[in-house]
């Protein structure tokens, strides 16, 4: 079975230390928690910044390069930054599209909108149309986020006009509210869609968090955790660093007998160009 490739989703946009004293949210904290869930052997982290003033994620180049740049230094972490902004709040396309400037191996490609508790998280064609071809122009590849089975057809659709290369990157977002639910049949039913020469990741958010990153482990997909996605370790206790996730996947994976993929291996599987050999 192909490597694991574990990634670590840091902040998100919205999560306030009220929710949990241990999420990370300047830029300092974001690094430090990077660059322990690299120790811990994450692969790649997928991240967002905030604002210093609102404390909710913005799209500010000048915070992610503060992220990133020290990241390059200290790591060989492959970056994904976000381009959805504040789901719910749907920034403009070309403040979304903002970091993309730095570079980074991917960014998040949210494939369709949908409702997000109350409020609609708005990725329109014209969205999509704009970040694809600023990926594509920039060579950065889309992790292709997927709420609910219709964002597949979607990209398979721009994978037809040649707007979205082979191989696509999938990340299956189970368990928001209202979108796929993190059920076996689900994740199976997601899987079954893509083509087979596609990569596809998987998370579970909130409670079902470790379900469903069981389910990718024995079906060969990747695995995402993180305190974006679920702020407990277990039921009651919350997660105190973002490293602790991903320590508990890797020691999973060794009694499982599924090897991890190091940066460099995961840069092969995703077939993402890889800023230290260039
Ligand atoms: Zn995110």
């Amino acid at each position: 079975m192909t490597k694991l490739i574990v990634t670590a989703a840091l902040t998100g946009s919205r999560i306030s230390r009220d929710a949990s004293p241990f999420i990370p949210i300047t830029p300092e904290e974001l690094v430090q928690s990077a660059v322990e869930c690299w120790n811990a052997g994450a692969a790649a982290v997928h991240i967002h910044v905030r604002d210093p003033g609102t404390g909710l994620g913005t799209q500010d180049v000048e915070i992610f390069r503060r992220v990133v740049e020290p990241l390059r230094e200290r790591t060989d972490l492959i970056l994904c930054l976000t381009t959805s902004g504040i789901p719910g709040r749907n920034l403009p396309t070309e403040e979304r599209l903002e970091p993309l400037s730095l570079g980074p191996e991917l960014a998040s490609f949210d494939a369709g909108s949908i409702n997000l508790g109350g409020a609609v998280f708005a990725n329109p064609p014209e969205f999509l149309e704009a970040a694809a071809l600023r990926m594509k122009t920039l060579g950065v590849k889309p992790e292709l986020e997927i709420f609910d089975s219709g964002m597949i057809v979607t990209c398979l659709r721009m994978r037809e006009q040649g707007k979205l290369e082979d191989p696509l990157y999938f990340q299956f977002v189970l368990g928001t509210p209202w979108g796929a639910p993190t059920t076996p049949r689900s994740l199976l039913y997601l899987q079954e869609q893509i083509p087979e020469n596609a990569v596809w990741s998987a998370i579970g958010i909130g409670k079902d968090h470790l379900p469903i990153a069981m389910m990718a482990m024995v079906m060969g997909g990747h695995i995402r955790v993180g305190l974006e996605d679920n702020l407990y370790f277990s039921k009651g206790v919350l997660a105190r660093s973002n490293a602790q996730f991903v320590e508990r996947i890797v020691r999973i994976a060794n009694a499982y007998g599924r090897d991890i993929a190091s940066p460099r291996e995961a840069r092969d599987i995703l077939k993402v160009r890889d800023p230290l050999t260039q």
